[in-house]
């Protein structure tokens, strides 16, 4: 007889992470590097990069580069980890809180996590705008295209292109 396997079960997380102020490929390619050197959650994928224009915020800043990482989550585990995590990356990127929606070093959101619905003040998952917005729909759709409604991304707003990969 074979024993069932141990692998405990996991749910799938996706992180949004952009930059627009400085090295912005460094910015995002240190922040992936830093969740890969953690073995919990996994990376599981990564989409490509695109250069996006800024929606939001002041209308003087730079175009974004963004890209959608997915995760591997032990099922259970509390969503504000995943919330410090993604402080841990903005802060190693010496991320300074201007205004509101202003340049950014690195920026990284909890999009979606599988079963998971939150609406608290600090953390609201999934994200309240992941569904207006083309940076993000755009490379999640290659990761996971169950979340990403056709509809939604010809409606969603920001001019976004596939610039490469990491
Ligand atoms: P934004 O991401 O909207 O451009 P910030 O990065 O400055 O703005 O985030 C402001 C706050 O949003 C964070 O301090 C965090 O507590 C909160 N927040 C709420 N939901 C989420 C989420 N799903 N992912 C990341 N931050 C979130
Ligand atoms: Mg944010």
């Amino acid at each position: 007889m074979t024993s069932p396997r141990a692998e405990p079960p996991t749910r799938r997380a996706f992180l949004s992470l952009g930059s627009n102020l400085g090295d912005r490929s460094v910015h995002l390619r240190k922040a992936v590097d830093q969740l890969r050197a953690g073995s919990v959650p996994a990376v599981t994928a990564v989409s490509r990069v695109y250069e996006t224009a800024p929606v939001g915020g002041p209308g003087d800043q730079g175009p974004f580069l963004n890209l959608v990482v997915e995760l591997a989550v032990p099922a259970g585990t509390d969503p504000y980890q995943l919330l410090e995590q993604c402080r841990r990356l903005e802060a190693a990127a010496g991320r300074v809180r201007t205004t509101h929606w202003g340049p950014r070093t690195l920026d990284a959101d909890i999009v979606w996590i599988d079963g998971v619905e939150l609406d608290d003040p600090d953390l609201t998952v999934p994200h309240p705008r992941w569904r207006e917005r083309r940076f993000v729909l755009a490379p999640l759709g290659e990761l996971a295209p169950d979340l990403v409604d056709e509809a939604d991304l010809a409606a969603a707003g920001g001019e976004v292109r596939v610039v490469g990969m990491l």
